[in-house]
Order: C-alpha cells, then sequence, then structure tokens
C-alpha cells in the first residue's frame, strides 16, 4: 500500500469543504482514515489505483464538435484531475468514443504538468480494420497530447461478429500489437458489454493483458470471467460500477436500509475489490462531492471485514427469498423474438428483493435502443411460443414474468427520451461522413 500524506491532508479538507458546501452531517472520524491503494494490473505489471477516474461525463463532455473545448468543460476536468492526482489516482480513462474527453485530458493534463511517468492513461477505440487503426491511434495520441498510451482497449468486443472483426489476421488487435512494438501503445486489452461465452472466447485468444467489463454486486454473471481473467493473469477493470452497477448514488430505501451500516456505494465497492482479480474500478467522478462517496470504499486492503460480511449475508438473504428467482443461467435463450430473457429477469429480481425500481427502468428502457451495447427486445414481444420453457431448470413461467416486469418497468417518456438522443447521435454520424473536417 502506498501513502502519500498530501493525500490524506487534501483528502480530509476536501471532505470538509464538500459537507460545509452540501451541509451534511458532521464527519464522522472513520471517514479520513482512507487513502489510496494500488494493485497490479495483471500481466501488465503497471500498478494502478484501485479507483481509476474515468473520464466520460465531463461538464458538456458529450456536445459536439470533439475539438471545441468550451471553458466550463476544461475547468470541470482540471478541478477533477486536480484532485484526483492529489489523492493518490493515477490512472484515467477515456475512449475516443466519448466525443470531448481525450481532448479534454490532453489540454488539462499538460496544463497541470504531472510528469509523464507519474500516472497511467487508457484510451479505447474501434477501429474495425487494420487500415483504420493506426490513423485511430495517431489521432487519439494528437488529443491527448501525448507520445504513448499506457493502456489501449479495443472498444466493444460485445458480439462474436465483433469479436472475429478485431482478431481478424491483419486486423485492428494485430496492428495494436504491432503499434505497441513501435513504442506508441504500452498495453492492449479490450473492453466488452458481452454476452459470458463471448469474453470467455476473447480472453481465450491470449492477446490481451487486460479486460473492462461488467461485474458488481447486482450483476455477478461474469463471474467466470473474472476467474478466467485472475488464471491468465489478465488485469480486470470494472466498467461503471455505481451507474450501470446499480443506481448506487440514489439506492432504494430496501438497498439503503439492508446495507447500513456501509453505504450502498460503499457496499458494492468493497465487494468488487473482495476480488483479488479485480485491479480498479472506473468511477465516472465529475463533481467534487464525488469523491468521498467514492474513496470511502477503501478499506486499507482488508475487503472481508465482519462488518462488510454481515451486509453482504443480509442483501444475499434478502434475494434468496423471493419467488420466482431466475438464476441468470441462461439456459433458456435463444429466444426467436431476441428477448434478453436473463437481463429482463435480473430486473425483476432486483424489484422484488430490493425494490429497485428506478434503476429497473434506467436500464431496461435501453432496450431497442443501444444495438450491441445492450441489446434485446422489449418483454412485450413475447409470443408466448413456449421455447423457452423447456429449457429453464428452475421451471419459470417465463412469459408471465416478462409481461409482469415489463408492466412495470416500461417508461414511455423514457424510452422516447432514449429515442431521441440515438436519433440526434445518428445524424451527428451522418454530417460527419459527408462534412469533411466536421469532428
Ligand atoms: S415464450 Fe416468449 S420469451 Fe420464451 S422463447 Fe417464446 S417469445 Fe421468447
Ligand atoms: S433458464 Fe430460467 S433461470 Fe435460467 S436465465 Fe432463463 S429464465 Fe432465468
Amino acid at each position: 500500500m502506498i501513502c502519500s500524506a498530501a493525500s490524506i491532508i487534501f483528502l480530509v479538507v476536501g471532505w470538509l469543504k464538500t459537507f460545509m458546501a452540501i451541509g451534511w452531517k458532521p464527519i464522522e472520524p472513520k471517514t479520513i482514515l482512507f487513502i489510496m491503494e494500488y494493485r497490479r494490473f495483471g500481466k501488465t505489471e503497471e500498478n494502478i489505483s484501485v479507483i481509476t477516474l474515468g473520464g466520460m461525463r465531463f461538464k458538456n463532455g458529450w456536445n459536439p464538435p470533439r475539438a471545441h473545448l468550451p471553458a466550463e468543460s476544461v475547468r470541470n476536468c482540471i478541478e477533477i484531475t486536480r484532485q484526483a492526482l492529489e489523492l493518490g489516482i493515477n490512472h484515467f480513462e477515456t475512449a475516443h468514443g466519448y466525443m470531448k474527453s481525450e481532448n479534454l485530458y490532453g489540454v488539462v493534463l499538460k496544463e497541470l504538468g504531472p510528469a509523464r511517468e507519474s500516472f497511467k492513461m487508457m484510451t479505447k477505440g474501434a477501429p474495425m480494420t487494420g487500415e483504420e487503426t493506426r490513423a485511430l491511434v495517431e489521432e487519439q495520441l494528437t488529443s491527448l497530447k501525448m507520445d504513448y498510451l499506457d493502456f489501449y482497449g479495443w472498444h466493444g468486443i460485445n458480439n462474436e461478429e465483433r469479436l472475429k472483426a478485431a482478431v481478424k489476421p491483419g486486423g485492428p488487435v494485430e496492428i495494436l500489437h504491432r503499434l505497441r512494438e513501435e513504442g506508441l501503445i504500452r498495453h492492449i486489452g479490450f473492453s466488452t458489454h458481452a454476452p459470458l461465452d463471448i469474453i470467455l472466447q476473447a480472453l481465450n485468444t491470449d492477446l490481451f493483458s487486460f479486460v473492462n467489463l461488467h461485474y458488481y454486486y447486482f450483476f455477478q454473471r461474469n463471474l467466470a470471467a473474472v476467474r478466467l481473467a485472475g488464471e491468465k493473469d489478465i488485469g480486470v477493470f470494472i466498467i461503471s460500477p455505481n451507474e450501470k452497477g446499480g443506481l448506487l448514488w440514489n439506492p432504494s430505501q430496501k438497498v439503503e436500509e439492508t446495507c447500513h451500516p456501509l453505504t450502498t456505494i460503499e457496499f458494492n465497492g468493497k465487494f468488487c475489490l473482495s476480488h483479488p482479480e479485480i485491479t480498479t474500478l472506473s468511477m465516472g467522478i465529475h463533481e467534487p462531492e464525488h469523491f468521498p462517496q467514492n474513496l470511502s470504499i477503501l478499506n486499507r486492503e482488508d475487503y472481508s471485514s465482519p462488518e462488510f460480511r454481515e451486509v453482504h449475508a443480509r442483501m444475499d438473504a434478502s434475494l434468496s427469498e423471493i419467488s420466482g428467482l431466475c438464476t441468470l443461467c441462461a439456459e433458456c435463450l435463444p429466444c426467436p423474438e431476441e428477448i434478453n430473457i436473463p437481463e429482463v429477469l435480473r430486473f425483476r429480481n432486483l424489484l422484488e428483493a430490493y425494490s429497485m425500481e428506478d434503476y429497473g427502468k434506467f436500464r431496461y428502457n435501453m432496450f431497442e435502443g443501444e444495438g450491441h451495447w445492450f441489446p434485446g427486445n422489449f418483454a412485450s414481444k413475447c409470443t408466448e411460443c413456449g421455447d423457452c420453457l423447456p429449457r429453464c431448470p428452475e421451471k419459470l413461467e417465463i412469459p408471465k414474468l416478462l409481461f409482469d416486469t415489463h408492466k412495470r418497468l416500461f417508461d414511455r417518456k423514457a424510452w422516447v427520451k432514449n429515442q431521441l438522443y440515438l436519433m440526434a447521435v445518428s445524424i451527428a454520424r451522418l454530417l460527419r461522413k459527408f462534412i469533411p473536417g466536421l469532428t
């Protein structure tokens, strides 16, 4: 464990400022004891902080054009990156797909001026051919104002087609390895939102040194991938533990009470870090008050304290008591109507066990709008054909449970909003194709 007196002092001052600003109750003595921790990122042999600063959510960061950086966005990125560095966070993450993010980090890290070797930079991209790969990486290096990238992840091995495109002979991953030999990239990995079997296939290619994946208390379906990565000494980076992991800053009353005395963010963070295979959690910190919330997951490397174990047991008990529990085994797939049955029924499990309605609505209404990033049709498309029924080891009445979940979670307003957003993204993509120089 690496300690920094400056980071502790800063942490205390930062917390006091935050608490005064937002009028929280007085600081508890235990809160000031947390200091940054570092873990080895698998075979990359790099030591990175267990908290990564995810760069997806800086102020106005998603508004095109990507190279135009409003003063407000730069100020926000400077403030957050400065605090992160002072707190000992040494790993920053972004992607070409996050609009302004690479450019913001480029400007801000130059301005703040940390020694290049004192932090690690991860970016991602999804070039589909070998030819596109070099040009994209060079563009990203220019945006980030860097000579090399510590970690480059092929962005979104989300299905078999994308896995094949990424690893084909002469394809993008092969070119990434060439760029690694040339010194532009130090380590190559991939990010994924794929079903488990695709993630396992990608890990078994032995082409990657790290993987960015989803794995949280409320989504444990990728445990086998975490374990395989551990066996292969592939570093594991957890994507969006607080948002996609359960909207943890806004827990249901049931979750809040069951996790007490831990916060939900603390419980989930400690749950993830209790797995020795997991190196780092990406926190999309974009406001100063997010630091104390997230740093409170740190536990001086003791992630199985009696307090944590008690909360864990209570959380498990809530789930085991529900009727119609789906074990998420995925034996029921494929569904001819392309309903992602285990994912729909996972939202039902969470509703029944923990009253997680906000999270369920947030994720459920992303169906039919996110393509390979979140595949599946709404449960209302079930034709009751019965194909899935004999395959379910739990003998669940799948259509009935699906219709019930749709009724409880479908939100027309959220769906329309998602559709409008996706339409805007498609128009922007089209314009970029036809207007040279538009970014
Ligand atoms: S019964 Fe419904 S969910 Fe099951 S396979 Fe048929 S359409 Fe899909
Ligand atoms: S087979 Fe049954 S238990 Fe398994 S994921 Fe499908 S519905 Fe759930």
